[in-house]
């Protein structure tokens, strides 16, 4: 036996695998901690860049290829990265983001065939996203046989959520089809439910309302730690307005659009995940940062709109709780957007909330309280971590923990 094959391997790859990227952290030890954080991005289009940063961000690798390369060649990039640096890779697992986990998964999951025929009925359901979450498991089997691969679902932490809370008011039938509310962002949820006791310890009893506000955004509110009720719903696109999804449409529009205007399915989707949200509206862009910065009354609109939305899930969010504690922003948005969480909160100042201007725009570091003493509802920016939720199910799946 070689010294390296007696060095048990302890570190978890996790791995955020989308149509055109392959993001990953390593993280090593039992707390876990961040080692490695990179991506490879521009699959399928190419040129391909694959970059890595060390866990306080400093550029350790970047590598190109001229072609494009598909998941599977990106992944064997990753592991052969992966084994040159650390040695031989030392996986004790590899943990994956699931967009998707249907009525079946509550909670995490060891991957398997099964598992994976289960996960390949669902695809239906998330089509733009699962087929690649699913293409990244296969390829870590295939490469890193014998690794334990375990799936942890943006939909699972909203399994807990009342009956009433994932219902449509469609016929039986109707639902009995999978047609219900599910949510997402879960991971993003149920990591700021574990930072906020910390934080505070009433907070694990607390009422609280959620904004994970990325390019993908939504609300959670969470009662003790569990989710209550969710701005998305069937498909990543409902709810509040997005980068470049609509958020909550009527679903008469949809019915217009086919009708009256001649779209078909793909001209639909287009519009609502692609042509929508700020893009849409602003006719600028999908990024905050440059919204910011325009003197356009579009990107004025843009940004006034996702305010606005916010506020009536807000309240609509508020009102599934009776009542809020404590509220909680989140994503590249609501971690960074000083005059985005300051009108948020200037318009919810009807539910106690007092926001301490100083605080604010002030450097936050981790989790951070920016409400007034005198607040009725305090108000914290979380720095959003799916990525240590998900390696810590992982090891937690691993050792038991989760039954
Ligand atoms: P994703 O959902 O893809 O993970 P992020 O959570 O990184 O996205 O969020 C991206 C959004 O965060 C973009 O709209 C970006 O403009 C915005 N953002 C990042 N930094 C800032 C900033 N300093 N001020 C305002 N918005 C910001």
């Amino acid at each position: 036996m070689t010294a390296r094959a007696m060095v048990s391997p302890d570190k978890v790859l996790v791995l955020n695998t989308g149509s055109s990227s392959i993001k990953f952290s390593l993280f090593g030890g039992a707390s876990p901690e961040l080692l490695l954080k990179g991506r490879i991005e521009n699959l399928f289009s190419g040129p391909t860049r694959f970059v890595v940063q060390d866990g306080a961000n400093h550029p350790v690798h970047e590598q190109a290829w001229p072609e494009a390369l598909d998941h599977a060649a990106g992944m064997r990039a990753l592991l052969a990265f992966l084994d040159a640096r650390t040695d031989g890779h030392g996986l004790r697992a590899v943990g994956h983001r699931i967009v998707h986990g249907g009525a079946l998964y509550s909670g995490p999951q060891r991957l398997d065939e099964a598992v994976l025929a289960a996960l390949e009925e669902l695809v239906p359901l998330a089509p733009l996203h699962l087929p690649h979450n699913l293409a990244a498991v296969r390829a870590a089997m295939d490469m890193a046989p014998g690794v334990p691969q375990v799936g942890c679902f943006d939909t699972a932490f909203h399994r807990a959520q009342p009956a009433l809370a994932q219902a449509f008011a469609l016929p039986r039938e109707i639902t009995e089809r999978g047609i219900r509310r599910y949510g997402f962002h879960g991971l993003s949820y149920e990591y700021i439910a574990s930072r906020l006791p910390h934080a505070d310890p009433a907070l694990a009893q607390a009422r609280v309302v959620a904004a994970h506000l990325g390019n993908g955004a939504s609300m959670c509110a969470m009662r003790a730690g569990r989710s209550v009720a969710s701005s998305m719903g069937f498909t990543a696109v409902d709810g509040l307005p997005m980068g470049t999804r609509c958020g909550a449409v009527d679903p008469g529009v949809v019915l217009y659009l086919i009708d009256q205007l001649g779209m078909d399915v793909a001209a639909v989707q287009d519009l609502l995940y692609l042509r929508s949200g700020l893009l849409g509206v602003s006719g600028i862009s999908s990024d905050m940062r440059e919204l910011e910065g325009s003197a356009a009354p579009s990107a004025r609109l843009a940004i006034d709109l996702m305010v606005y939305r916010i506020g009536r899930e807000l309240g609509s969010l508020a009102a599934a709780l009776g009542g809020i504690d404590a509220l909680v922003f989140s994503g590249g948005i609501g971690e960074n957007s000083v005059a985005l969480r300051a009108a948020v909160c200037r318009d919810a100042g009807w539910l106690g909330v007092e926001l301490d201007p100083v605080a604010n725009a002030g450097e936050l570091a981790g989790v951070a309280r920016i409400s007034a003493p005198t607040s009725a509802v305090s108000v914290w920016v979380v720095p959003a971590n799916e990525e240590l939720m998900i390696a810590r199910h992982t090891l937690n799946i691993l050792d038991g923990i989760h039954g």
